[in-house]
Formats: structure tokens, C-alpha cells, sequence
């Protein structure tokens, strides 16, 4: 130690460290939620956090694309799952038909995830994300069910933590279907606080000698369920006669339960909001199962909560993102082609700038949402485990998601509204809410694992400090405590540079829009991150309780995450022409910010504490980061999805349009034709039909023709109803 920091140690330190110590301001962090910070690693978010990101660094990270293999996968066997799924008939029949389940278990559709090796078909992050997310533009039931096994469960679980002779048996059998797979985590008493599941299993001998368990669970809400043959099952280990001599008590611990196990009872169903995906209540009584069913095995005991928190924090950037992803395409392709092909007070009502601002929000947040998805499958293919980033995309997508399709509804009117094989949109509507709730509710995402858990991770020195505190270790607590005071300086000097500045005052590379996009994120970030510092210096052990001031954190961090990525994809595609859906999806995010950041002051002291920050909130608002969105500018993306075909695809990308007799094929080809026909139908309007020429006349008629059948609504007889 230096002398420095010797009498450092001695005058400031050690009494700092034992009143801290003392008054516990610091958060307290408990073991299975030290399990969950472990969990995943630090990504980008940390150049974020730093409050001096380095775009070179950020934008360095890939941007991935697929692989033919993948392509063709898409182009062959996703088209023709598509094709062979009628969502309303789903929707009636309460199942998926038995040649689509055929059809999904021999071309492997379940085993995605699994290696090459095991029989599935390996398929990268981002390969596997682009079949769910086509799935989810036909059908949502379809789109769950293949997910889900592709998702934590017994394959994933396997994969990563399995003994090799279990990996042998059943990953090939997940492959093909021969195992229809579900896992049980959630309980009655037991939902987004998963680790204080009651199921447990006792371990005993029997007559022969030997060791197994005893299962007792109830499971609810378990996706597949009812016609799954191998259960993943989370329960708490005991060993009340210490038989293997580890203790009483040996934690979570996950194993593969064969359904079809005496005492398993799967005959009841849960109606999730109508969507006839296989959902239900899990019981077990007495259910008997051997060490060799845990996963791991011997080894595999109490590591069950580790396992689980590992795959979530992978797991939350790919399948809901994905399915969400998909929702928000197949809004914004509905959207923008009805309202071509709908006519009211004689034009097409996208014209009407009521609905071109709705439309041009919405162009913008699937430009965002699919470039923020894809960087993000790009870092995890490439090895990293992003956990708060893919927290962010948990939220964000499931949120972007609801109100893209609401605001798709709202610009369909009554032809949302009326279900029937006709309503493109009705079905993801009624998915929306699942997303919300699974893999970490969102109320809690937002404002407890985004900026509570984010800032324990992703700070530079937060975390060695706490860690410090709770070894008592001085010298590593000294080292961390300075560090992060000339931290918080430097960040504060900055973030004020750059306030003055306008975030000029950042040194760049970048080039034209991105350039000036990138200047104001580094002022985000510095801003950020010196708040987040006074928040932690306020609140200490209390910033996991003010959820309030910690979700608008999160707020922050999820929009400059989001931003960050958008300027990425503008990067890599190089499009003048997306130019305006960079702006809108920026300018959004920046007044986001704004706004985030005026709530933060607010709430973040009070009494004489809060003068300070109402100062610094009058500033913000008279010099803030985002600018209002031009009406201009969200005409001309609606105008953009309208009429710019190639455009609408490239925004919509694999988004299911099927043949001939598809709804979604003739929408299309309804807003085609009646873009063609604009001035013959200007003619008719202005002239009357007289002036039209034969042939004007004829596709005059025909675009009529094809409107009118676009627009129509499904009815019923009275025993079709009631039926
Ligand atoms: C259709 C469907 C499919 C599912 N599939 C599966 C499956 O296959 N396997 C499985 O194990 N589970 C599954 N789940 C369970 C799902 O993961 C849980 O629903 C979820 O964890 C939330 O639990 P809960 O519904 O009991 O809500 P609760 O935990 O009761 O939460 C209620 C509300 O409180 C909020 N909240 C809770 N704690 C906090 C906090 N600390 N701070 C702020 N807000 C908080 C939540 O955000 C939520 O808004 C499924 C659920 C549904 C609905």
C-alpha cells in the first residue's frame, strides 16, 4: 500500500467504512440474487453506465445475417408451416391441426437450439429468432409452441448443463418430437418471485436401498403442459435423513420428470385470454423420480436457481423479442396497406394526416425494434450474454409490441373488431398481454432488473464495492471507493461540458445524421451516469425500494440501448432513404429521455435536498436533447410504407404473405393496384366515370372490386355464431 493510501485508509476510509457498515447504506444483496447478478455478463450497457461510451467500440460489435442453411430454412420449411396453419381454424378447433404437429416435429421445428450433433438443427440466435418471428405473422399459437421448447426448458438445460449420457438420450428425442417438452417453474405462491418455490422433493431409500426422490409440486400457468411427455421440473431439494451427507437443506435444484410418472396429473387447462396455445396447471403427487433424472446429475444439486438465471439472462433477448418483433411487423404491414386500400370521405384515409402520424410512429419503432433486436442476437451469437440488454429488449419489444398493434386496430377501426378468418390483426392482439407477463412481468422488468440490477452490474465500481464491504476487505473497498469518487467527477464535469455544449463537445468519427445522434448520446450517457451516482449516494440501500425513480433510470438506459443500436443498423444498410425513420425513432427516444430525466429530478430528494434538482430541471427544459417529431417527417415514412413497396418489405422483412387465397397476398395486392389507379380514380371523382376511356373504366372497376372485397367483414348465421 502506498502512503498515500495508508492515511487515506485511516482518516477516510475506515470510519466511512464502518458507519456504512453500521447504518447498512449500502444494498444489501441476497444470495439468490447475487446468483442473478452473476448471471450473464456486461455488454454494451457498460459503455452506457460509463458515461463515455465508445461508439467505435459499440459499433464494432456485429450485425449479424443468416446463414444460407438458415435462409432456406426459412424460404422452404417456415413458408410451408405458414401455409398449412390456418389461424382461425386454429382459433376454432382450440389446436393445431395434426399434420401441422407432424409436419413441425419432422422438419425439427423443435430443435433448433439443439446441435447438429444431437440430431436438431443448430441453428444461431438470430436464425432461430427469424422462424419464430415469421411463425408469430401467421400465428401466434403456432409461434409459441415452437418457441417454447426452443426456450428455457429441458433442451436448453440439457445443452448446458446435462451429463453427457442424458444430453445422448434426450436431446435427439426433443429433436424430432418424439419428446413434447415443458418447464415448470411458476407457482401459486410463487410467480415473478420464482426462487421461493414450495415444490419439493425428499430424498429417501427404497426397498431395494436405493436413493431417489420424492416429488410434491403444484405447478400453474405451464406452457404445453397438458400434452408434454418430459416435464423440466424446478423444485427444493431436502434430505431430511442426510442420506447423501451434504445437509438437510440442498436448494434448487431442476430435473426431467417422465410424464407419464405415476402421481403426475396434467388433465386440467388453463384458457389463457382465449389463445388455444396448451397451457396449464402441473400437479404431482408422490411423483418418484432417481439422482440420474436431475439435470447434472450428482452435480446438478442446488445448482437449479443458477441454471435457471443463466438461461433466463440469454433467454429474454431471443424469444419474446422475437415473437414481439413479428407482431409489430405484421401491425405496421396491415396498417400501412389498409389504409391505402380504405376510402373514406373520397381518399384513401392514410392520407389523412390523423393517420399518417400514427402510421409514421409506427414505421419508426419497427425500424428501431428490428434493428435493436438483431444487434442484440448478433452479440449473443457472438458469445456474449448481454443480461440487462436483453432484459431492455424483453420490455421494450412486449411493449412496443401491445401498442403497435392497438394503434394498428385503432387505424383498421371496425375491421379489427369484427373476429373472423378475415381479421388479420385480432388474434396477436389477444397474444399481446402473454408476452407482457412471461419471462419476468413487466412492471417488475422495468423497474427492478433494468437500473437496480443494471447499475450493480453494469457500474463500474459499484458491485467491488459492495463485495468489499461484505468481506470487509478495506484495502479493496479504499481502491474502489476512490476510483468511483473521481468517477462521479469526471462524469459530472462532463455531463455539464457537454449540457453547455449541446453535446458538441464530443469528439466523434461518425459521419452526417449519425454524427450529431451520436454527440447527443454521449451527453445521455454522461448525464446518466453522474445521476445515477447522486441517486446511489441518496438512496444507498433504498434505490431497490424507490422503484419509481429507478425504472425511469431504466427508461434511459433502455432508450440510449435501443438508439445505439438503430444507428448501428443505419450503418450497416446504408440507406439514404431510412434517413427519415432514423430521426423519428431518435427524436422519440431522445424526448424519452427528456422526460425521463425531468422525472428523475423530481423524485429524486426532497425537502431542502430537492431545491438543487428543481434548479436543474428548469435547465433541462430550457436546453433538452430530443426536439419535437415533425409532422413532415411522419407523413413522409406513412406516405414511404403507402406507396414505396420496397420500402414497406424492407420495414416488414419476413413478415408471411403467402399465395393467391391469402388475406394478407391480396391486401397487398388491393394497395398496388389502387396506388396504380390514383389518377384514373382522381378522374372519376372529378370528371364522373363518362370521362373515363374502356380501358380507364375497366381498371377503375377492377381496383373498386378488389377494394371492396378488402374492406369487408366477417358475419355469421345465428347457428354459425352460437356454434
Ligand atoms: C400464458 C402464460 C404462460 C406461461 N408459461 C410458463 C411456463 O411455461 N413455465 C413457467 O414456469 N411459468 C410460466 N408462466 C408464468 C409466468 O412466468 C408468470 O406469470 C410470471 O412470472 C409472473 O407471475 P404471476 O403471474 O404470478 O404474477 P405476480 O408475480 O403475482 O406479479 C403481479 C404483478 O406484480 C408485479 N411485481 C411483482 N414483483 C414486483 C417487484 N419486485 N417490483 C415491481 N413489481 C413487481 C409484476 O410485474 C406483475 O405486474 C406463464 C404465464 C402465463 C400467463
Amino acid at each position: 500500500m502506498s502512503f498515500l493510501q495508508d492515511t487515506r485508509i485511516k482518516f477516510i476510509t475506515n470510519p466511512l467504512f464502518k458507519m456504512l457498515k453500521s447504518k447498512g447504506l449500502l444494498p444489501k444483496i441476497s444470495d439468490t440474487e447475487k446468483t442473478a447478478l452473476r448471471a450473464g455478463g456486461v455488454w454494451i450497457e457498460g459503455e452506457l453506465f460509463s458515461g463515455k461510451p465508445d461508439f467505435t467500440k459499440i459499433f464494432s460489435n456485429p450485425y449479424p445475417t443468416l446463414s444460407l442453411e438458415e435462409q432456406a430454412f426459412l424460404d422452404n420449411e417456415v413458408e410451408a408451416l405458414c401455409a398449412m396453419t390456418n389461424d382461425w381454424d386454429v382459433f376454432q378447433k382450440r389446436e393445431l391441426p395434426k399434420k401441422v404437429w407432424k409436419f413441425i416435429k419432422e422438419r425439427r421445428f423443435l430443435g433448433m437450439i439443439i446441435p447438429k450433433e444431437y440430431g436438431g438443427l443448430g441453428f444461431s440466435a438470430y436464425g432461430h429468432s427469424c422462424v419464430i418471428e415469421k411463425l408469430a405473422t401467421r400465428s401466434q399459437v403456432l409461434a409459441i409452441t415452437v418457441m417454447v421448447p426452443n426456450s428455457l426448458g429441458p433442451a436448453e438445460l440439457l445443452h448446458n448443463y446435462g451429463l453427457e449420457k442424458q444430453k445422448e438420450y434426450f436431446l435427439p428425442r426433443l429433436a424430432d418430437g418424439r419428446e413434447i417438452p415443458c418447464f415448470a417453474l411458476t407457482e401459486p405462491e410463487a410467480g415473478s418471485d420464482a426462487a421461493s418455490i414450495q415444490s419439493y422433493g425428499e430424498i429417501f431409500k427404497d426397498d431395494d436401498g436405493e436413493v431417489k426422490i420424492k416429488l410434491q409440486f403444484e405447478k400453474r400457468y405451464i406452457t404445453l403442459s397438458a400434452i408434454s411427455t418430459l416435464i423440466g421440473l424446478a423444485f427444493v431439494l431436502k434430505d431430511p435423513k442426510n442420506i447423501l451427507g451434504r445437509g438437510k437443506e440442498l436448494g434448487i435444484t431442476c430435473a426431467l420428470v417422465n410424464a407419464k410418472s405415476e402421481g403426475v396429473d396434467q388433465s386440467r387447462r388453463h384458457d389463457p385470454l382465449g389463445v388455444p396455445f396448451v397451457n396449464a396447471p402441473l400437479i404431482g403427487k408422490d411423483v418418484i423420480i432417481s439422482i440420474e433424472d436431475i439435470i447434472g446429475g450428482d452435480s446438478g444439486i442446488g445448482e437449479g436457481w443458477k441454471m435457471l438465471m443463466e438461461s433466463l439472462a440469454v433467454g429474454r433477448g431471443i424469444s419474446l423479442p422475437s415473437t414481439s418483433t413479428g407482431g409489430t411487423k405484421l401491425a405496421t404491414m396491415v396498417a400501412s396497406t389498409y389504409s391505402v386500400v380504405r376510402y373514406q370521405f373520397g381518399i384513401s384515409i392514410g392520407k389523412f394526416e390523423g393517420i399518417a402520424e400514427v402510421l409514421g410512429r409506427m414505421g419508426a419503432d419497427t425500424y428501431l425494434l428490428d434493428a435493436s433486436k438483431t444487434f442484440t442476437l448478433g452479440a449473443i451469437d457472438s458469445g456474449a450474454k448481454p443480461a440487462v440488454a436483453n432484459a431492455i429488449m424483453k420490455y421494450q419489444s412486449t411493449e412496443k409490441f401491445r401498442k403497435n398493434i392497438l394503434d394498428a386496430m385503432d387505424i383498421q377501426g371496425g375491421g379489427a373488431i369484427s373476429k373472423g378468418p378475415k381479421n388479420l390483426l385480432a388474434h396477436a392482439y389477444f397474444g399481446s398481454p402473454v408476452a407482457i407477463t412471461v419471462e419476468g412481468a413487466n412492471i417488475m422488468t422495468r423497474t427492478l432488473i433494468l437500473f437496480g440490477q443494471g447499475m450493480i452490474r453494469c457500474h463500474p465500481y459499484a458491485y467491488n464495492e459492495i463485495e468489499a464491504l461484505e468481506n470487509e476487505d478495506i484495502k479493496a473497498f479504499d481502491s474502489a471507493l476512490f476510483a468511483h469518487i473521481a468517477h462521479v467527477f469526471r462524469n459530472g464535469f462532463r455531463a455539464s461540458m457537454l449540457f453547455f455544449s449541446r453535446g458538441y463537445l464530443h469528439r466523434t468519427k461518425g459521419q452526417g445524421e449519425t454524427r450529431r445522434y451520436e454527440q447527443k448520446l454521449s451527453w445521455a450517457s454522461a448525464k446518466f451516469a453522474f445521476l445515477s451516482d447522486v441517486a446511489l449516494g441518496l438512496m444507498g440501500a433504498d434505490l431497490k425500494r424507490r422503484e419509481s425513480v429507478s425504472g425511469r433510470f431504466g427508461d434511459v438506459l433502455a432508450q440510449m440501448y435501443m438508439m445505439s443500436a438503430t444507428l448501428k443498423r443505419f450503418q450497416m444498410e446504408g440507406k439514404k432513404e431510412d434517413e427519415v425513420f432514423l430521426r423519428v425513432a431518435l427524436e422519440d427516444g431522445f424526448n424519452k429521455i427528456d422526460h425521463a430525466f425531468l422525472g428523475i429530478y423530481q423524485n429524486l430528494a426532497s425537502g431542502v435536498l430537492a431545491y438543487p434538482f428543481t434548479l436543474l430541471s428548469y435547465f433541462s427544459r430550457l436546453n433538452p436533447m430530443g426536439s419535437v417529431i415533425k409532422d413532415r417527417d411522419l407523413h413522409e415514412i406513412a406516405k414511404l410504407l403507402g406507396t414505396d413497396l420496397a420500402m414497406r418489405e424492407r420495414i416488414c422483412n419476413n413478415v408471411y404473405i403467402g399465395g393467391k387465397n391469402e388475406k394478407m397476398y391480396q391486401l397487398i395486392e388491393a394497395a398496388l393496384a389502387l396506388n396504380d389507379a390514383k389518377e384514373i380514380i382522381n378522374k372519376e371523382k372529378v370528371e364522373g366515370i363518362e370521362a373515363l376511356s374502356k380501358e380507364e373504366a375497366t381498371q377503375f372497376k377492377r381496383v373498386r372490386k378488389l377494394q371492396r372485397k378488402m374492406i369487408a367483414v366477417d358475419s355469421f348465421t345465428k347457428e354459425e355464431y352460437f356454434r
